[in-house]
């Protein structure tokens, strides 16, 4: 199949999203979703014959209609569910110069130990990952890019670098402890 018709299952798309990840970011709702979180924000992503299909490259066609985009973030739905097809993406967007994040229900451990070589590639693509379950108990409004506690924003360039996980920590995105 010639790279740019793999199919995408999308639930939603953002153009142009602050809260999502740094700067200006095209956010890519996927359809489909195993975790069934309770309090989940987004049940209408969890059917996954749900949303519709696009293709990777109508997707970045969209992307690159911006110019004022610092990156591209994978929301859901979950975005590990649909490998293959976010690869080719991310190969387009990282090739065009944009950062690139992903979330995920799945901890960083979790996607490493199904040893999959589309999934490893993919997480060796991410800037940023934020990873696990929604949790209601650890629900905390005041969090960055995160709904509950237990979620993890993981600088995955430091993580690879040292070998363990490193959380991403910016300038501008301090957390509000009240
Ligand atoms: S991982 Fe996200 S989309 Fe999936 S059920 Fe949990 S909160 Fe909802």
């Amino acid at each position: 199949m010639e790279v740019g018709n793999t199919i995408i299952r999308v639930c939603g798309i953002e153009k142009e999203s602050i809260v999502d990840g740094p700067g200006f970011r095209y956010v890519l709702f996927v359809q489909g979703c195993p975790h069934r979180c309770r309090g989940c924000h987004n049940p209408e992503s969890h059917d996954p014959n749900g949303g519709v299909e696009m293709t990777t490259g109508e997707v970045f066609a969209q992307i690159m209609e911006n110019p004022h985009l610092r990156g591209v973030t994978f929301s859901g739905g979950e975005p590990f569910e649909q490998v293959h097809a976010l690869l080719e993406l991310a190969h387009m967007i990282r090739d065009a110069g944009l950062s690139l994040m992903s979330y995920s229900g799945y901890t960083l451990e979790e996607l490493q130990a199904r040893h999959d070589p589309e999934t490893d590639e993919l997480l060796g693509m991410l800037d940023i990952l934020v990873d696990g379950r929604y949790v209601e108990s650890l629900r905390n409004l005041t969090l960055i890019y995160r709904g509950s506690e237990n979620q993890r924003v993981i600088d995955m360039n430091k993580t690879r670098d040292e070998g363990k996980v490193v959380l991403y920590q910016s300038d501008f995105d301090i957390e509000i402890v009240i």
